[in-house]
């Protein structure tokens, strides 16, 4: 039977009108591809979105995530103990000007946490060479806050005591760093869009200190050798797992590190990476671990282990290379670079003092730094929480894994150990040598090319956002949308600083 001619004429001006229909109601859209759910990640999806919208010209495009584990977060990740205590295993602690992850904070409205150990507020440090303790500070058990002052008085004494002006010259090499570090948090009006990660530490003035490493540069700046040796090497070795050798830069920053004031998020600094994901609309693909990325015409396939294939315009690392098995087609080249492996381990139990030639347990420091002594097996520990004078939680950070006879030296009681093999960060080596932004000359990024002159949480947001707004100008042809929350943020700076 013949179709009567009216309805003809309508299916026909449908079919007709259906590719209009469909460009005008839905515009094709590019594809971001972002391999990697840490913050690095995180925060790239953040900015992406931050600087495309409320722009109603803003760039249309989809965010695929890609995460080879089943949560988010990456190197911020939290270890549950069998007690129902949880406690950071990776990344744990912020520094009062990481800007950004404050901002984070409070548009998330997570808690911020002022890390202590909840054995003391105030905990006491002793530096170990394997033999004896060569200077410990004093711990305070008392809750009563005047007596906490005043052993936090004592304890400055001590300190100064021992390294004397050389510790305002520390201080003002890392206030220095800072203060150049802070440039990156300037409105898009005075900061370039960076291509290069040496272009952007250069800009911030911050290239040099990649170029030498810790220990010359501070003694340049006239520190002295026991400083050196002692309290600076605890602190690389306790934020870094390495020695003098890192860089200037990555000196500076794990010297920062240990700074007052340090803060973390009440639950879990992952929460960052979570909110920030679920806020920014993106469609992530858990348990999804990328194999390969290919150039094909206009695309790049990515390929996953599930045997899943993915075409975008534009795709992103937001994870280290050095150890992940990506297939380049066509191949890129970059620096070769190692990981430092932390083993973080966390016991239940009871230090042994015999171990550190001490009577008592109470008179271990509730913080043992170590100094550059070989095979000394561990590089720090400290006591995460008091359940009682004979039950306490550690956390231990060595370069090599902690076997069960040696925690059974170090330890008079064990109820429970769990062990975490990091690949941590890089293995810093000045000069350093950076990996390009831009992988390809096309639209392949690299996020963490910026992790040789620091690896934390803020370094890895503020190169984060850099390549957000070098795909927007780039991809997108648009500067990235100037009513962006860093107009404000900028002046927020001080409020958040106060908020600590
Ligand atoms: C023990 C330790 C302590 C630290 N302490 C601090 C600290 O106190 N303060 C601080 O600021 N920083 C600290 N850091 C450094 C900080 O953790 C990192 O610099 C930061 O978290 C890096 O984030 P990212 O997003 O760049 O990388 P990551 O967090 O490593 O995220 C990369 C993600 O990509 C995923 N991935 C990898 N390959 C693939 C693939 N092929 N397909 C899909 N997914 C993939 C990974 O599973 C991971 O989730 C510490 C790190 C460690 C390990």
């Amino acid at each position: 039977m013949r179709p009567p001619l009216a309805s003809t004429f309508t299916v026909l001006i449908c079919l007709l009108s259906l590719p209009l229909l469909t460009a005008h109601s839905s515009p094709s859209r590019a594809t971001v591809c972002i391999v990697g759910s840490g913050i690095g990640g995180s925060s790239l999806a953040h900015f992406l979105r931050l600087y495309s919208s409320p722009n109603p010209d803003g760039a249309a495009f989809d965010i695929r995530m890609f995460e080879r584990n089943g949560v988010v977060g990456g190197r911020m990740a939290t270890v549950d103990l069998s007690s129902g205590d949880v406690f950071e295993a990776g990344a744990s602690i912020l520094h009062p000007k990481n800007f950004y992850a404050l901002k984070f904070t409070k548009l998330l409205n997570l808690t911020v946490k002022e890390p202590s150990s909840s054995s003391s507020s105030s905990p006491s440090l002793g530096i170990w060479d394997d033999q004896k303790f060569v200077f410990k500070t004093l711990g305070c058990k008392s809750d009563l806050p005047f007596v906490q002052k005043i052993v936090s008085y004592a304890n400055s004494l001590l300190v100064f005591l021992r390294y004397g002006f050389s510790l305002l010259k520390m201080e003002r090499f890392v206030q220095s760093a800072i203060g150049n570090f802070l440039k990156y948090y300037e409105s898009h009006e005075f900061r370039p869009i960076f291509e290069s990660v040496d272009e952007m530490l250069k800009w911030a003035g911050l290239y040099n200190l990649t170029t030498t490493n810790l220990g010359l540069e501070l003694s340049d700046a006239g520190l002295s050798p026991l400083l050196l040796q002692e309290l600076v090497t605890v602190i690389t070795r306790i934020n870094y797992g390495q020695s003098l050798a890192i860089s200037g830069l990555a000196g500076a920053v794990s010297l920062a590190g240990a700074e007052e004031g340090l803060w973390s998020i009440k639950g879990g600094n992952w929460q960052m990476a979570s909110g920030l994901i679920n806020r920014s609309n993106v469609d992530l693909h858990l348990h999804e671990e990328i194999e390969s990325i290919s150039f094909v015409e206009k695309y790049y396939e990515l390929n996953s282990t599930k045997g899943n294939s993915y075409k975008c315009e534009v795709a992103v690392v937001a994870t280290p290379l050095d150890e992940v098995n990506i297939r380049f087609t066509p191949p890129i080249s970059i620096p070769k670079r190692r990981l430092q492996h932390t083993h973080a381990t966390f016991v239940r139990g009871v230090l042994n003092p015999e171990y550190f030639g001490l009577k008592a347990v109470s008179e271990i420091p509730e913080l043992v730094g170590t100094i550059e002594v070989p095979d000394l097996p561990f590089s720090s520990i400290s006591v995460l929480k008091r359940h009682d004078e004979k039950d306490m939680t550690y956390k231990i950070f060595s370069r090599k894994p902690m076997d069960g006879a040696l925690l059974d030296s170090i330890f008079s009681l064990r109820k429970e150990a769990i062990r975490i093999d990091w690949g941590a960060y890089p293995h810093y080596n000045a000069p350093e040598v950076f990996a390009p932004f831009i992988l390809d000359a096309r639209h392949l990024y690299y996020v963490n090319a910026f992790e040789n002159a620091a690896s934390t949480m803020e370094t890895s947001a503020v190169a984060a956002e850099n390549i957000a707004r070098l795909v927007l100008s780039r991809f997108f042809g648009k500067p990235p949308s100037s009513s962006s929350n860093l107009g404000s943020f900028a002046s927020d700076k001080e409020t958040f600083h106060a908020d600590l």
